[in-house]
């Protein structure tokens, strides 16, 4: 079986790996491997923090991804010797004012009617946890299973996974997707030539819409979702593990690593494919990071970075068959990509492969947009 990825970022290169391992032959094209939100992501694996009213069956599937992350993990590093900075320390989320704590205590409320076990600090209790945190801290929300690893490291590890499992990289950008008597036949490339293929997988984040020979009902609905994050690095442990916090309303996210960087993360912005830095998304994060811990400014700036989620309409991944046969769909994963690659690998590869799939990828079907797009 001969299967064409477009896109090699987090969600291509997982499935590459894991459909080659299941012995197809698999051809990976991308221009610049790694280089859309996968290089710019945080990285946390937090499903149940991220947990929104009417997003459970999301909910469902970034649980099914987190449990699978060790397993992923432990064996993407013993076959390349690469490490991914994977960590298990939890996440705290803390409240600035009252009504900051107001909305961490309705979250707290619904995560234990869906079962699953929140545990409610005072501001004491958090800063006995994280004692950088600002006096005025009222209260937080500790999340122990969720955990968070480094994208850019991840990534590198996938990339040789698939050289090891025989995955061809193919450095350029595909065009269009070639269509025979009514089905993909493969991928054609910027200088014509085409690859060709029993299977395509579009896994190209937001610009999975924008390769020519997609009929409309085939096209993703997928958008560009802007994020800035800032990095900085520290000397002296900062932070124990991720911490999020509701400052005002506003959200805002620091994800400490082990070499001592700290993501500080991220603005969302519906301003299409633009990925310019700008000085308000920068004083936007680094106003609220001082808020929750003033000691931010003492921490050396490394990087600043913006990169394109790709959203879809209801802000879950589209994964499986599309209406043009021998085409599948991998994309939309919003903000949640990272988290969700393990699982998606599982889902995707077995689509590819022609093997049952899991369960929980019932919800993820991209026909539940068909009607919209008629
Ligand atoms: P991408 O990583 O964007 O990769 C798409 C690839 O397709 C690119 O390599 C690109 O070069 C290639 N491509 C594009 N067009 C073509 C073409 N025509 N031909 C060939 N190749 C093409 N997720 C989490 O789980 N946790 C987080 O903490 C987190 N934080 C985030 C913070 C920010 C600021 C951002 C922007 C995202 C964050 N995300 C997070 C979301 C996550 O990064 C994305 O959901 C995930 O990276 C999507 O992966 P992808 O492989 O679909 O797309």
């Amino acid at each position: 079986m001969q299967i064409v990825i477009v896109g090699a970022g987090v969600i291509g290169l997982a499935t590459a790996w894991r459909t080659a391992a299941g012995g197809a032959a698999v051809t990976l094209v991308d221009p610049s491997p790694a280089s859309g939100a996968s290089a710019v992501a945080a990285g946390m694996l937090t499903p149940v923090s991220e947990l929104t009213y009417g997003e459970e069956p999301l909910l469902r599937l970034g649980l099914a991804s987190r449990d699978r992350y060790g397993a992923f993990v432990a064996e993407l590093e013993e076959l390349t010797g690469l490490g991914t900075g994977y960590r298990t320390d939890g996440l705290l989320q803390v409240a600035f004012d009252a009504d900051d704590l107001k909305y961490l205590d309705d979250l707290r409320r619904f995560q234990e009617s869906l079962g699953i076990p929140a545990e409610a600090l005072t501001g004491r209790e958090s800063r006995r946890a994280e004692p950088m945190l600002a006096p005025g801290v009222r209260g937080g929300l500790l999340a122990p299973a969720d955990g968070s690893i480094d994208p850019r490291r991840l990534t590198a590890a996938l990339l040789a996974a698939c050289e090891r499992a025989g995955v061809r990289l193919v450095r350029r950008r595909a065009a269009r997707i070639a269509v025979e008597g009514g089905a993909a036949a493969g991928v054609g490339l910027d200088d014509g030539t085409v690859l060709r293929a029993d299977r395509v997988l579009l896994a190209a984040g937001p610009w999975s819409g924008d390769l020519e020979g997609l009929p409309p009902g085939s096209v993703p609905p997928v958008r560009p979702v802007k994020g800035q994050v800032v990095r900085l690095r520290t000397r002296v442990p900062f932070l124990r593990r991720t911490v999020r916090g509701l400052v005002k309303g506003s959200s805002v996210y620091l994800v400490p690593r082990a070499d001592g960087e700290i993501v500080l993360g991220a603005t969302q912005e519906e301003l299409g494919f633009d990925t310019r830095v700008t000085a308000g998304g920068l004083w936007e994060l680094l106003r609220d990071a001082r808020e929750l811990l003033p000691g931010i400014t003492e921490l050396e700036f490394a990087e600043v970075s913006a990169g394109l989620r790709p959203g879809s309409p209801d802000n879950a991944p589209l994964m499986g068959p599309s209406a043009l046969p021998g085409l599948v769909l991998g994309t939309g994963h919003f903000r949640n990509g990272v988290l969700l690659a393990p699982v998606s690998a599982d889902i995707l590869a077995a689509t590819l492969l022609d093997r049952p799939v899991p369960e929980v990828a019932a919800a993820f079907a991209p026909d539940r947009f068909s009607e919209v797009q008629a």
